[in-house]
């Protein structure tokens, strides 16, 4: 056994005993950790100076109380968080997520992997993610808004521009940014670049309501570019009907692929002559009604209540989970690979099992995880705070060329990265030794901090 197997082990053994019971966080560290031992064989100084094992450690967690009253004018209670993982190559960045099932496990797993993907990036952000288990839905307008700011109350006094820069995620969409900025103004001063995912009417960037989707399928793009291929007459299955999954299905259908499917929390969509984006759009953007009105509305559409949407049994050639992690387990993986899939692209984050990405290397499916192929998100959340600095706003065009050119380096750092090590179908590999890289080397370069 080499030396760096043993030394990857133990941190992971570590880990697994203190960190016991946070299965998503163990289940990401143990994702992570055995594509990276090669590579530490290589690089042997990273051993010695236990780069890992202080990685591993977030550089802080905050958590916190969030009193807020109801339109009953009861008073009710959530908890927040703010994980600050690593800020070796710059402020921690990433979303807030708001919904039920969040707590401190499952940030930790967000912002670990948060790490790797601003890397990935090639843009100066760390990594962090934080967020509440309070449930937006059936919430008043008003009762968001008062939440917001009592969230925000606390979270002011650990964040900035150039300390900790949040973002959305699930549950957080322009209008809580809008009403978290709005009280951390009250607080402290206007600093637009404090918070990205803003309205495009007070210092937002064009593109980022777009930039995850987009991004994700501008990195299937590229790999299918390599392959001599297109998504011309491609048959696509999405999950979710957030913006991530929105805008997927926007780029996919706008570069000749079809998407037949999508879904939320109460179960899902298959419109086989392809998804009315338009009609999609209204009912989830504009009237944030349930996925039944879509099928209520248009024809050619059936809803599967209660069911996830990998249960399907139609040919499939790209699928594109967008919607939580842990929704591909093996046996709906495996009805994918039966049903054709050559690509899974990663459009939330760690949608699936570590079962289920063994399922797809065993089958050679393509399989790009969540930290290169919806690194999008970020990556334009990275160029708002550029913006912000500027104080200037870039034209639609350029901030899209631009993402498409940053997926296209993730891309191919990652098939490059994983070809070094004779594994080039491996873009896990690849993703992880990359992103890791970056950072080993410079947590390295700043000495022990
Ligand atoms: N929540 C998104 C992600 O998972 C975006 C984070 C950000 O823009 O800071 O990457």
């Amino acid at each position: 056994m080499s030396n760096a197997r043993e030394y990857v082990q133990s941190i992971q053994e570590q880990l697994h005993r203190k960190d016991e019971g946070q299965t998503e966080f163990l289940q990401a560290v143990d994702e992570f950790m055995p594509t990276v031992i090669q590579f530490l064989e290589k690089h042997p100084e990273y051993i010695e100076k236990n780069i890992l094992g202080i990685l591993v450690e977030p550089e802080r967690i905050i958590q916190f109380r969030v009193p807020w009253q109801d339109d009953q004018g009861n008073w009710q209670v959530n908890r927040g968080y703010r994980i600050q993982y690593n800020s070796a190559i710059g402020p921690y960045k990433g979303g807030l997520r708001f919904h039920p099932s969040v707590n401190l496990s499952i940030l930790k797993f967000l912002a670990f992997e948060q790490i790797f993907k601003n890397s990935l990036t090639g843009l100066p952000i760390g990594g962090g993610k934080g967020g509440s288990d309070f449930d937006p839905k059936g919430k008043s307008d008003n009762e968001i808004m008062r939440f917001c700011q009592s969230f925000m109350l606390e979270l002011a006094k650990h964040i900035g521009p150039s300390v900790d820069v949040p973002a959305g995620d699930i549950g957080v969409g322009a209008r809580e940014i809008g009403y978290l900025f709005g009280e951390y103004k009250r607080l402290k001063q206007y600093d637009a670049g404090v918070l990205t995912g803003k309205s495009l009417d007070f210092w937002g960037s064009k593109i980022r309501t777009e930039a995850t989707g987009y991004g994700l399928v501008y990195y299937v793009k590229h790999l299918l570019k390599e392959e001599q291929d297109t998504f011309e007459g491609k048959t696509v299955f999405v999950s979710g009907s957030g913006n991530v999954a929105i805008y997927a299905i926007e780029k996919v259908h706008e570069l000749g692929g079809k998407v037949v499917t999508c879904s939320d929390s109460s179960g899902y969509i298959y419109d086989p002559e392809g998804i009315d984006l338009e009609l999609l759009k209204e009912i989830k953007e504009v009237k944030r009604q349930r996925l039944t009105e879509y099928a209520n509305k248009r024809s050619s559409a059936e809803y599967h209540a209660g069911e996830s949407v990998w249960t399907l049994k139609e040919t499939v050639d790209i699928a594109l989970p967008c919607a939580t992690q842990n929704e591909i387990d093996d046996s709906l993986a495996d009805n994918l690979v039966k049903h054709g899939v050559k690509i899974v692209a990663e459009g939330a984050n760690m949608p699936c099992t570590l079962d289920a990405v063994s399922v797809f290397e065993k089958a050679a499916v393509w399989y790009c995880p969540g930290k290169a192929a919806n690194a999008g998100g970020v990556a334009v959340s990275a160029l708002e705070m550029s913006q912000n600095a500027q104080r200037l706003v870039w034209e639609s065009e350029q901030v899209d060329t631009q993402l498409d050119e940053i997926m296209a380096n993730i891309y191919t750092i990652c098939r490059r990265t994983a070809a070094s090590f004779g594994d080039e179908k491996n873009l896990l590999l690849g993703a992880n030794v990359a992103g890791f890289e970056k950072v080993a080397k410079v947590m390295a370069a700043q000495g022990l901090v």
